[in-house]
């Protein structure tokens, strides 16, 4: 059994290094076999329902016409229309995208909102773009999507290198091709076209929420916790802000420009506003009494009670995990941890709150986003507030009964809970025809 298992470890960490859509297969195959799920039915949840290819012409600012490639990948209605992300980076690949969007199946699951999955990408570098290129980019790319995309059907939302910018040309695109208002086809929007109140914050809010959670599972308080943070931008800094409001003493930040510590707590609300004033929105050069600053990855073996990897992908590896000093990881980022670095953290019994569960905030406020743009019915910001904190609570209670009952990790936990819901979604709906 145990040969078995390492067995499938050393696959899954062959597979992510391979492709993301690999490693996605084998974890919904690991989940299904501790489910005992029959083969055929977790064949249809490794395989997207649709994957769309287009060509999306643009005319670029000196004249000439560049022919980008996008994608959109509906991974499974089963639970709901499909809902996720658009990416704008040069490694795109649609098998990145396949993996994404099956993410976002077992996040919308994991959660219990009645969204599918999906996901969407271009292959582009917008750093390389002027703003005028970005928006026919993304008015095209819209065009050629449409027939896919819809409010019943697939609701994009901003991802990496997308914004509230972005999501609100896309509406307004998709709004002049129907002729009629389409605030429900993306969420992410700003609120002046739709957007959610709450929904910039939603992320971090419900990282403080599992935190809070995970905690007093462990008997502990958050007043007074320990708290080192790696990445200060959407995520990473209202983490940092609403756990130093609850109590919390963030002793380290990081992002890309270097990393802060001051055993007594930093001062978050003034760092958060030094960085706003900063014209890239970076840590870097602020100064304090009692603070030193760090290398940037230092942040990450930090002696805290609490890591919160809030940046990019892969940043706890076999490299590092056996220096993480945290007693628990709560995963603000997508994909912070690797597979590798799982079994280390496990071995040395770090708890790991799973991304899918830990930075499912997003995608819970922008489903009550969806419902506002359905009804019309705007919100005020307390009700989302106390709406996300009641779905996120049930969610972590659901994980964390299933981890002990099991006795595996929260991510697997995490991972078999969501697949569960997806399979029985498919079981009860029956396959047509
Ligand atoms: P962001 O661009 O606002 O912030 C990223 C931060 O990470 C920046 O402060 C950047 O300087 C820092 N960073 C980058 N490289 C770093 C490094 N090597 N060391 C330290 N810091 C580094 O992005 P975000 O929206 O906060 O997203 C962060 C992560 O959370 C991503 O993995 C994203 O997919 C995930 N996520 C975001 C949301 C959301 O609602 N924004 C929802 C779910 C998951």
């Amino acid at each position: 059994m145990v040969q078995r298992g390492q067995g499938v470890v050393a696959q899954a960490i062959q597979a992510v290094e391979a492709n993301p859509y690999e490693m996605f297969k084998t974890q919904v195959r690991l989940a299904g076999e501790k489910l005992g799920l029959p083969p055929d039915l977790l064949e249809i949840v490794v395989t997207p329902e649709r994957v769309l290819e287009v060509a999306v012409p643009v005319k670029m600012d000196d004249g000439h016409i560049e022919v980008f490639t996008g994608f959109r990948v509906q991974h499974s209605s089963a639970r709901g229309p499909c809902k996720g992300g658009i990416r704008y980076h040069p490694a795109v690949t649609v098998d990145e995208v396949k993996a994404l969007a099956g993410w976002m199946s077992l996040k919308c699951a994991v959660v219990d909102i009645p969204f599918g999955g999906g996901k969407g990408g271009i292959v582009c570098d917008p750093t390389k773009l002027s703003e005028g290129e970005l928006e026919r980019l993304t008015r095209r790319y819209t065009a050629m999507i449409l027939p896919l995309i819809g409010p019943n059907r697939d609701i994009p939302a901003p991802d990496v290198n997308t914004n509230a910018k972005i999501m609100n040309w896309l509406m307004d695109t998709a709004t002049a091709l129907k002729g009629e208002p389409m605030y429900a086809i993306v969420t992410g929007k700003d609120v002046a076209v739709g957007g959610a109140r709450g929904r910039r914050e939603a992320t971090g809010r419900g990282v403080m929420i599992v935190t809070q959670e995970v905690l007093a599972r462990l008997g502990k308080k958050l007043t007074g916790a320990t708290v080192a943070v790696q990445g200060f931008g959407n995520v990473g800094s209202v983490a940092a802000l609403l756990l130093h409001q609850a109590g919390a003493r963030v002793v380290g930040v990081a992002d890309i420009s270097g990393g802060l510590y001051n055993p007594n707590g930093l001062n978050i609300p003034e760092l958060v506003e030094y960085v706003g004033r900063s014209p890239q929105r970076l840590i870097a050069g602020y100064s304090a009494p009692g603070v030193s600053p760090i290398p940037a990855q230092e942040v990450l073996t930090l002696d805290a009670d609490v890591l919160i990897p809030a940046a990019l992908e892969g940043q706890i590896n076999e490299r590092n995990a056996k220096d993480i000093m945290a007693k628990v990881i709560v995963e603000g980022a997508n994909g912070p941890t690797t597979p590798e670095a799982d079994v280390i953290l496990e071995e040395r019994g770090r708890l790991v709150v799973p991304d899918i569960l830990a930075n499912a905030g997003g995608v819970v406020v922008s489903y009550f986003e969806w419902v506002q743009n359905l009804q019309y019915f705007w919100w005020d910001e307390a009700e989302t507030n106390a709406r996300l904190e009641q779905v996120m609570r049930r969610a972590f209670q659901d994980v964390w009964t299933l981890a002990q009952e099991k006795k595996v990790t929260l991510r697997i936990a995490a991972q078999m809970l969501a697949l569960s819901r997806v399979a029985e979604a498919i079981r009860l709906r029956g396959i047509f025809p």
